[in-house]
């Protein structure tokens, strides 16, 4: 509040200088104690220091070696684990309502980024579906006062028949302001027709000319080869028809691109045939409304997706993706955690836990599952100032009241989450 009121003063010309020195630390919060995981290569730093002024990392380090300014607010956070607050690299904000689409509007988007940001995740990366409205909350997250999760866009998900209405599509989410240009190729298993090749060309030719990337839904191997020597520059889905070979591997690699899994997106289409194990987890249960969950588990619902050959070949697609991951892994490909989630059925902030478990379970380590989740997300979704602990980034984070890196499940145990530095409402 004090922030606020000094900028508007100072907007207004009432003042002249920032705070006297003798002040400035009133605003700073140091936790102290912690285990600090922070989202770069690093090893995590036992009894640390992590101080936030005006919203943003100040310091962070060994006890030892971080002073604690005069005036900060100190929260003793001793035996807890604190990490970066998670980034979900594909996401869509805004809207689903219950298990209904089409309701798109700000009270909504706040609502999902409220929910995202009390399950730890403090970033969404929203690839498709943003109207003015997701603009304008994304226009409107510097801010110190934070409290929601960040959003980042991508407009519309660019579809037409042809060049000039591909181009016109780009250049229309361009003028709003979009991060990212989003396209599908996908034959949703030999339901429809792709997006022809000359189509997808155009498609990156002009986001480039507008400065944008270019992310991908994608399914097949072939068209993940096809789209990364076209220039594509996020692979926003798993190849799930083969494994991934090396020739897939040294092209995505010499491009520098990055792969989101997105794992619980094929949870999602088969897993309602049964009542899943997590229907009855407190950390699932506790942001979940009764009457979701019962319409879930209705019996005509569960044997439709019995007898749905599409769920039916997206559980084996599944088992082709986690075996990726682990090849990717290997190989030095950069993971980010995604999840697809927003559509119905698919959690927001639960699915995020769920993906770190599965990218664990799939072969990868909890610190780089954690890596992929913080750090390496903001890199592949470019964003600068979120991601890892360190001076000059936003004070994003979360309290653990366990170690995620000797138990992935351990993300689970949050105790409390901050964005800008400020602590978000229960
Ligand atoms: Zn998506």
């Amino acid at each position: 509040m004090r922030t606020t009121i000094t900028a508007v003063l100072t907007l207004l010309g009432f003042l002249t200088i920032a705070n006297p020195p003798a002040t400035a630390n009133e605003g700073s919060l140091a936790f102290v104690g912690a285990r600090i995981i922070d989202g770069t290569a690093a090893e995590p730093i036992e009894d640390g220091v992590l101080v936030i002024t005006d919203g943003r990392i100040r310091s962070v380090g060994p006890r030892s070696a971080v002073t604690i300014p005069e005036g900060a607010r100190q929260i003793d956070v001793s035996g807890k684990t604190i990490m970066p607050g998670l980034i979900n690299a594909h996401g869509h904000v805004g809207g689903t309502l219950g298990l209904g689409g089409g309701q798109y509007n700000t009270g909504n988007l706040l609502r999902q980024l409220g929910l995202y940001a009390r399950y730890g995740v403090t970033t969404v990366n929203s690839l498709g579906g943003d109207e003015e409205q997701g603009f304008a909350l994304r226009n409107r997250q510097h801010d110190p006062d934070l409290n929601r999760a960040r959003i980042f866009v991508a407009g519309s998900v660019v579809v037409g028949d042809s060049e000039a209405a591909i181009r016109a599509e780009v250049n229309r989410n361009a003028d709003m302001g979009a991060n990212f240009i989003k396209v599908r190729i996908d034959d949703n298993l030999g339901a429809t027709q792709k997006m022809p090749r000359h189509l997808f060309d155009a498609l990156v030719d002009q986001a480039h000319i507008r400065r944008l990337p270019v992310a991908v839904h994608l399914f097949y191997l072939e068209d993940a080869k096809y789209m990364l020597n076209a220039g594509a520059d996020l692979i926003a889905h798993s190849v799930r028809d083969l494994p991934v070979d090396t020739e897939f591997i040294n092209l995505i690699n010499a491009k520098d691109v990055c792969y989101i899994p997105t794992l619980t997106r094929e949870v999602s289409t088969f897993v309602y045939e049964n009542e899943p194990e997590f229907f009855s987890d407190p950390f699932f249960l506790k942001e979940v409304e009764p009457a979701i969950i019962e319409q879930l588990k209705s019996p005509e619902r569960q044997s439709r997706l019995r007898n749905s050959s599409s769920a039916q070949r997206y559980k084996i697609a599944l088992e082709v993706a986690m075996a990726n991951i682990r090849a990717l892994d290997e190989a030095g490909v950069k993971i980010a955690m995604g999840t697809d989630t927003g559509p119905p059925a698919r959690f927001q902030g639960y699915f995020e836990h769920l993906e770190m478990q599965m990218m664990v379970a799939a072969g990868m380590s909890p610190l780089d599952a954690i890596r992929a989740s913080t750090g390496v997300a903001a890199d592949c979704i470019n964003v600068g100032d979120v991601g890892t602990l360190e001076p000059g980034k936003w004070g994003d984070l979360v309290v653990l009241g366990a170690n995620p890196a000797v138990d992935i499940e351990n993300t689970k145990t949050i105790e409390s989450v901050w964005i800008a530095g400020n602590r978000v409402p229960d």
